[in-house]
């Protein structure tokens, strides 16, 4: 049996790929801090006997006994108010979290996969993003520490791959959405359906006119789950490249929910990309990937999962507007 180590885990993307390796019949090792994610999302993993999990701060030494095959480096803060409210974190677990696992990955001849991000091309000037783009960010901003954290990330495992000939594989993800996303975490998606559920105005940032384009998080599984079993080490963006507005993904909201609440305006928060849309030819020829779960369908399924929760955690869940800390 094959074993992985998945950080991150009891987090959003982490949990599916716990489930993922799971289903392919792998032995899977947990590894979390619970910072942002949660054991929910686990739970029903902990009575598997290929199933162990270990809450563990990975910017610090990592030790696992196991031999392992493959490790997968997602643990980190992801959506912008998490790593606003816990920046030094953010800025540890890109860089001293992804030595500590490269090191792991080298002791034990694994091959590892780091979580990266469309927000290494920060602002975009170039539409939609190819991997040959070297990006266009802030590194002093209020987003820098998470971009930059990723941006080392990506040099610090290329560095190992070429100077060691450690196996690795770079996900360039973008915006990734479904169930078990946290209700409370800012970003958009559960941030207006939660409004919609609560019954507030939902609150579009900035005129609304910037884009994001949402891939389904099964597809996203999908495409981590190629690229690790690939032999492709360049950085490879997986992501849905069908794009919109957000003042338009705002009525979308509207309509799925029914909700007869309105829109209301709110400042864009500092660096916040105008435009993003990946390009995924890369992906198509070398893994032989694309999405297939449109908007539609995976917003559905996502906000049946957002109504199947209790009352209680709804009201924990009020919005937080992070924009008045943050304005440009
Ligand atoms: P998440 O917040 O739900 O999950 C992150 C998990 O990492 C949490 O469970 C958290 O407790 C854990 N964690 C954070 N710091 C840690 C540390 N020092 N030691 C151990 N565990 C720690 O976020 P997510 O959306 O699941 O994102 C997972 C990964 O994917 C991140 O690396 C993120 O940068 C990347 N990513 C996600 C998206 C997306 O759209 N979801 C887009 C781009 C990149
Ligand atoms: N956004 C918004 N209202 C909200 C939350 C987010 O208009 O209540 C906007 C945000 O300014 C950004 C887009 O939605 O332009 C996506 O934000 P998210 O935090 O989900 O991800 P990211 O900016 O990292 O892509």
């Amino acid at each position: 049996m094959k074993k992985i180590l998945i950080t991150g885990a009891a987090g959003f993307l982490g949990s599916h790929l716990c489930d993922k390796f799971i289903d392919e019949g792998f032995k899977v090792i947990g590894m979390d801090n619970l910072i942002t994610g949660d054991l929910k999302n686990i739970e029903h993993l902990f009575k598997l006997d290929n199933f162990e999990f270990y809450h563990h701060d990975v910017s610090k030494f990592v030790h696992v006994a196991d031999e392992l095959d493959y490790i997968l480096h997602f643990a980190s803060p992801a959506s912008p108010i998490d790593y606003l409210k816990i920046p030094i974190q953010t800025l540890k677990v890109g860089s001293l979290g992804t030595h500590n696992l490269l090191g792991l990955a080298k002791a034990k001849d694994a091959r590892l996969l780091i979580a990266s991000t469309s927000e290494v091309y920060g602002d975009p000037l170039v539409h939609p993003q190819t991997e040959d783009y070297y990006g266009n960010v802030n590194t002093i901003g209020p987003r820098g520490v998470y971009d930059e954290a990723k941006r080392f990330q990506e040099s610090m495992t290329m560095a190992y791959h070429r100077f060691h000939g450690l196996e690795t594989r770079i996900v360039r993800i973008f915006n990734t959405y479904g169930p078990r996303m946290r209700l409370n975490d800012g970003r958009v998606i559960p941030a207006f359906i939660g409004q919609a559920l609560r019954g507030e105005d939902l609150t579009v940032f900035g005129d609304g006119s910037q884009t994001r384009s949402f891939c389904y998080v099964d597809d996203q599984v999908e495409g981590i789950y190629k690229l690790l079993l690939s032999d492709y080490a360049e950085p490879v963006n997986i992501g849905n490249p069908y794009e919109i507005s957000i003042l338009d993904f705002a009525e979308e909201i509207i309509k799925l929910t029914g909700t007869e609440q309105k829109i209301v305006f709110k400042p864009l928060p500092k660096d916040d990309p105008m435009q993003r849309q990946p390009d995924i030819t890369r992906a198509k020829s070398i893994l032989g990937w694309e999405p297939k779960v449109n908007r539609e369908e995976g917003m559905k399924l996502t906000y049946d999962y957002f109504k199947s929760l209790s009352k209680e955690e709804l009201q924990r869940s009020e919005h937080k507007d992070f924009s008045v800390h943050n304005r440009k």
